[in-house]
């Protein structure tokens, strides 16, 4: 087991020095792949200078122009926030945090993502992800530096790899034991199927939203909160690849029921 599926995203960050901080953070704590969604102002001598011995971090670094960019192929999404959100959405303490993470990076790509120094991230990107983690700082000023937020999440990262790879070590050898026996929850996370990624997600509830629209469900003009309560309950959810092929097909079979009835309204 490694941490190597398991990725930092930093959305849009403003000060290059939170970026050299975040890798010298991840080195630390083992973590290799780092993800930077429009940085202000990078590449940076002064990110350099922060990283001190986590250069690779830095060199293997991937810059992407979106969110969905940097997430498209993960099955599963924490996005941090230091404070709640107008829309509620499936909360996780750090530990269940890290516990998620390592879990699932066994059969997923799988995204931490951080937002800027001073908005966070917005509704619409924390609604991208599957859960929502918040450090329970003081509530009289819960807002962390970005990369000290980086540092305690990937200590919990680091502290469920370890109690994983120790406890693999002590378990009889008669077979070998699944990583949500060993890490003793979670079990959520282990699965037939891979995950449906955020690419397949998003195409989904692109698909659902124009049917509901051919259906007269959906007004686009007086919308609601119909996509976001939709979008909450399917990433809550979390298909599968094969049920998202599922409930693909249900929309294409209803598509060609709409164009059908059309065509004989029509002739
Ligand atoms: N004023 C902003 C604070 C942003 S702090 C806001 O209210 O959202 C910058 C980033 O650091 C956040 O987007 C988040 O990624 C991380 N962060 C800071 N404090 C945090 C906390 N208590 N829990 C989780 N993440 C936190």
């Amino acid at each position: 087991m490694d941490l190597s599926r398991i990725r930092i995203v930093l959305v849009a960050t403003s000060h290059p020095g939170n970026i050299g901080a975040t890798a010298r953070a991840m080195k630390n704590m083992g973590l290799k792949s780092l993800f930077l969604v429009r940085p202000k102002d990078y590449p940076s001598g002064v990110a350099l200078g922060r990283a001190a011995s986590a250069l690779d971090i830095l060199d293997n670094a991937k810059v992407v122009d979106s969110l969905d960019e940097a997430i498209a192929d993960c099955g599963l999404v924490i996005g941090t926030s230091a404070r709640s959100r107008s829309i509620p959405w499936p909360m996780v303490d750090p530990e269940e945090c890290g516990e998620k993470l390592v879990v699932a990076s066994s059969n997923n790509e799988v995204a931490l993502v951080f937002g800027r120094e001073d908005r966070g991230l917005s509704n619409e990107e924390l609604q991208l992800c599957h859960h929502h983690v918040q450090i329970p700082a003081n509530e009289e000023y819960p807002s962390l530096n970005v990369a000290a937020a980086v540092m305690v999440l990937c200590y919990e990262i680091r502290k469920a790899f370890l109690k994983a790879n120790a406890l693999v070590k002590t378990q009889s050898s008669e077979r070998e034991p699944t990583i949500s026996e060993i890490i003793g929850n979670s079990m959520d996370e282990i699965w037939d199927q891979p995950m449906a990624t955020v690419k397949d997600m998003e195409g989904y509830l692109e698909h659902l939203e124009k049917v509901l629209v051919r259906l007269d469900f959906h007004d686009p003009d007086n919308p609601r909160q119909l996509m976001p309560r939709l979008r909450r309950l399917f990433t809550r959810i979390r298909p599968d690849t094969m049920e998202i092929n599922i409930l693909r097909g249900i929309l294409t079979s209803t598509e060609y029921q709409l164009d059908k009835k059309q065509e004989n309204s029509d002739s």
